[in-house]
Order: structure tokens, then sequence, then C-alpha cells
């Protein structure tokens, strides 16, 4: 049985699908989003989380690290994950309790019982499971074993995905709706801000497509990025032209802000103000002119 890295199973989730969910939250991501809301999901193993808030910069970590995988200055710690075994180590010294894991191991069997806790609430709300991440897919032999156990037990299924993966014919058959993340139109633009090109994303949306997946195209309304109203018709043709009617206008916000601060991470988008209201409300009147159904927020 195969195993895989999980940052978080949130129970009871009303936003990440229909009905009552427990959307799993997996480690890693190629992709590199400098907005992202989640940045301790993007590294894909287990590691060590630093919560500066709590840190009282006194060193003991550095110490207790028996890799030398720890660095103290200035009062802020940094972790070299490169020479991290997840020891923790560092976590059992901290006297601020500022250090703690992140991400646990679990088998596809393992992941499959926790979720089949909440499965009474599933079938009385018309509800099941939503993998998320990080990108689910970067654990793709895991992710995959996993779902075919989850459809194997009649669960309706949500995969939330950035779709930048070469394997990702493989969990199609087990899909039921398919959140897919549309960043950029161009995929210059979207190499920049996210480090990998739209292609392989496109084509992946296109394939979804064919199988006759059910799809919500997803776009982050990331302000100096892909809000102009230039890009509009160019999101509304890529819509039209993979043949996906159905958009969530995801406006951006602050809520990861603390996250970086907190892990002591610089923040490309720091101070950023949210969306105007009224920018996302023309955005999405243009959108269902264009024939999409669209909602902002999903
Ligand atoms: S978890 Fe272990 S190896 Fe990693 S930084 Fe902490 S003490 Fe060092
Ligand atoms: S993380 Fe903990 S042990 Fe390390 S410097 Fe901060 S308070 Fe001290």
């Amino acid at each position: 049985m195969k195993s895989g890295i999980v940052f978080n199973i949130q129970r009871f989730s009303l936003h990440d699908g229909p009905g009552i969910r427990t959307t799993v939250f997996l480690k890693g991501c190629e992709l590199k989003c400098a907005w992202c809301a989640n940045p301790e999901s993007q590294y894909p193993g287990v590691g060590v989380q630093y919560d500066k808030t709590k840190c009282i910069g006194c060193g003991a970590c550095v110490k207790a690290c028996p890799n030398g995988g720890v660095a103290c200055e200035n009062g802020v710690v940094t972790i070299d994950r490169r020479r991290c075994t997840a020891c923790l180590s560092c976590q059992d010294g901290c006297p601020a309790h500022a250090l703690s894991s992140e991400g646990t191991k679990y088998t596809s069997g393992e992941l499959l019982n926790v979720v089949l806790r909440d499965r009474h609430y599933f079938d009385a709300s018309g509800g099941g499971i939503t993998l998320s991440g990080g990108e689910p897919l970067m654990q793709h032999g895991f992710v995959v074993e996993f779902l075919k156990a989850a459809k194997g037990e009649g669960l309706h299924i949500t995969l939330e995905t950035a779709g930048h993966s070469e394997r990702f014919a493989e969990a199609l058959p087990y899909i039921d709706l398919l959140y897919f993340d549309i960043k950029h139109p161009h995929s210059a633009a979207h190499a920049a801000k996210t480090g990998v090109s739209n292609e392989l994303i496109i084509e992946n949306l296109k394939m979804a497509v064919r199988e006759g997946t059910n799809i919500v195209a997803r776009i982050p309304v990331i302000p100096g990025f892909n809000d102009g109203e230039d890009l509009w018709p160019e999101y509304t043709a890529l819509l039209k032209n993979s043949g996906v009617l159905n958009a969530h206008l995801l406006p951006f916000h602050q809520l990861g802000q603390q996250k970086y601060r907190s892990h002591g991470l610089a923040y490309a988008y720091d101070g950023v103000p949210s969306m105007p209201k009224e920018k996302l409300g023309k955005m999405r009147d243009y959108f269902a002119n264009e024939g999409i159904t669209v909602q902002i927020g999903g």
C-alpha cells in the first residue's frame, strides 16, 4: 500500500464541493504562486513548521538539531530543508513551542478510514470528499490508489487541481467534480508568477472535457497579474474553446499573510489590498454575458 503526506484534514467543510465534505490537503506543489495562501503546503515532504510569533530567539533549536539544519539570526529561525530529516529534535528542544511537525504520513487505507468516519454526513447531505493542497497530483501514485479505494466505497470525489501533471489522465476516471485552476491565459505571464508555463495545464483541461468530467474553472483574481479588463475576452475565449462553461472567480485575499509572517517567509503580496467588489462584479457580468455560468467565490 502506498503512503503519502497530508498537511491537514478538514471535516464538515461546506465550500469545497456539494454537501458536507471532508477536505484532505496534500503536501507538495510544483507551482510556486507568488500569492499562495498555503505556503506551508509547497514543500512535498514532512517538515518543521516555525511560528515566528512564539519564538523567543533563544537558539536552543540550533543546538538540538543533529544535522546542522537550523540557524537562528537576529531572533529569526530558518530551517535548511536539505539537511532536515524531520526528526523533530528541534521541536522537543524548543521551550516556546514555536516548532511543530508539518505534515503527517498516511497509507491510502489509513486515509480512507479517516474520511469514512463522516460517511453518514456525506450520504445525508449529498457530500463527499475533496482532495486539495498543495497539488494533490504531485503525489499521484498515492492519490490514485486512494481515489480508487474511495470510489470503491461509492464516495463522491472532488479534486482541486492546478492541472500541471504529466499523469493527470490516471486520476480522471475517479473524479466526479473537477475544480481546475486557470491562473493566466498567457503562458509567459503564467510562468513568471507561478514558475511553470500553462501549456500542459490547458492540454489537461481539454483532456478532462473530452472525458466528460464535470468541470468548474477556478480563476484566482490577483491584482496586477490577471485582473486586467483586456484579459477578460481571452479568458472567456479560452474557456469556451476548451468547452468549460462554469467558472468561479476567487478574489485575492490576505488570509495567508499571517502564515508568511509566522514562518518567517518573504511575501510578495504583503500589504496588497483585496480585490474591489465593483471590479469583481464587472468581471462576473462580463463572463455571464459571454455565456459562462459564473460566481464570485467558490
Ligand atoms: S527536525 Fe531534526 S533534522 Fe530537522 S531541523 Fe529539526 S532537529 Fe534538525
Ligand atoms: S524556535 Fe524555539 S528553540 Fe528555536 S530560537 Fe525560537 S524559541 Fe528558541
